[in-house]
């Protein structure tokens, strides 16, 4: 009865980590050797994200702050900031808005995809971007696919920000600017600003079931190995279901709180199938933007994604695991939601390499 009991139990605990909701995250300070980290390997309980010289994110349920002191662990609550200083962004409401606008400016080079919608019912909302029919190009269908996904994590925030602009700088310079010409008449771009509407309107990293969408994917490695979405988060949903209606071939995720570009696996400390292809692809990506290039913190601004922190249940490995799609998680500013007037300095920092990325769909 006892032994019943206890399995019961540890199922449901299983269960919960498999969930993974999150309630409150903290900022815990640590030295280079990791030794406050290291106490938490194989704790299933809590989620590790941005580990850095001076310390690391931890999100866990209720109650993890009173953990952490019984711990005598040296924390500080993430995201202390006020609600005013949010107010410059816009909304969810506004992002689709916008979109709305750009597609209704470049019918002909943008067209609108809704993949679901979230818990709270915003539409989860793809801009694809490809030139019309043109004698000596091939068909807009034939084109080779590529796509970046931003703001699965609410809190991170210019991921977001620089779709947008990186939108409507397609649609505006197609014609003009040689470069993007070539993009759009050889790639089908497709492009989410957003993938976790709820948690950007509310501020936070998980969806509004307090669910992290980058711990929710299937992963090989884990229990939760099978492709099949029953009980998953309806933003993981839809993206599952819009990657197994095409055939992307590279893919790049943004977040917030680090400068990096980070390549497979997440998972596994395998050696990742197509790693020195990933990680010329990662450098090209770092060359342009001083800051990552001459980074303290990361050999020349890429990092392999097991060997910076284990990731169970993230979309990159996910994406090429079951649909070859090769994907990498880009870590663009070390302030997640930065001061809003300085979202148009990083399109700038990032435009080069945002569109030679794109390119990359043509090397291999
Ligand atoms: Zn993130």
């Amino acid at each position: 009865m006892k032994k019943t009991l206890l399995i019961l139990i540890s199922l449901f605990l299983f269960d919960e980590a498999k969930a993974q909701k999150i309630e409150k995250g903290f900022f815990v300070y640590d030295d280079s050797t990791h030794s406050e980290l290291k106490k938490f390997t194989n704790n299933k309980n809590v989620i590790i994200d941005h580990v850095s010289s001076s310390g690391f994110e931890i999100y866990g349920v209720k109650g993890l702050s009173e953990e952490l002191s019984k711990m005598k662990i040296l924390f500080t609550e993430l995201n202390p900031v006020s609600d005013s200083f949010f107010a410059d962004y816009p909304t969810a409401e506004m992002i689709t808005k916008k979109m709305q606008a750009i597609q209704s400016q470049y019918p002909q080079l943008v067209t609108l995809i809704e993949i679901g919608k979230s818990v709270e019912g915003r539409p989860l909302m793809f801009a694809k971007l490809t030139a019309p029919a043109k004698r000596g190009l091939k068909a807009p269908s034939a084109r080779p696919e590529f796509k970046y996904v931003a703001n699965m994590h609410g809190d991170e925030i210019v991921g977001r920000e620089l779709m947008i602009r990186l939108i409507e700088d397609l649609a505006k310079n197609y014609g003009n600017d040689s470069r993007i010409t070539n993009i759009l008449d050889s790639f089908q771009v497709y492009i989410m600003p957003s993938m976790n509407p709820d948690g950007a309107m509310k501020h936070q990293r998980s969806n509004a079931n307090g669910t992290d969408l980058n711990r929710s994917f299937p992963d090989f490695t884990t229990s939760d190995n099978q492709n099949t979405m029953n009980r998953r988060e309806p933003e993981v949903q839809a993206m599952m279901k819009f990657q197994a209606q095409h055939h992307f071939k590279l893919s790049a995720n943004f977040h917030g709180g680090a400068e990096v570009v980070n390549y497979p696996y997440d998972t596994s400390a395998d050696v990742f199938p197509l790693e020195n292809l990933v990680k010329t692809m990662s450098l090209n990506y770092a060359r342009k933007i001083p800051y990552f290039w001459n980074s303290r913190e990361f050999e020349r601004g890429i990092t392999n994604g097991y060997q910076w922190y284990e990731v169970d249940g993230g979309m990159q490995d996910w994406s090429y695991h079951w649909h070859g799609d090769l994907q990498v998680t880009i870590e663009l500013t070390k302030t997640k939601w930065p001061n809003y007037s300085n979202v148009d300095r990083y399109y700038q920092d990032n435009r080069e390499s945002l569109l030679g990325y794109i390119e990359e769909t043509a090397t291999f």
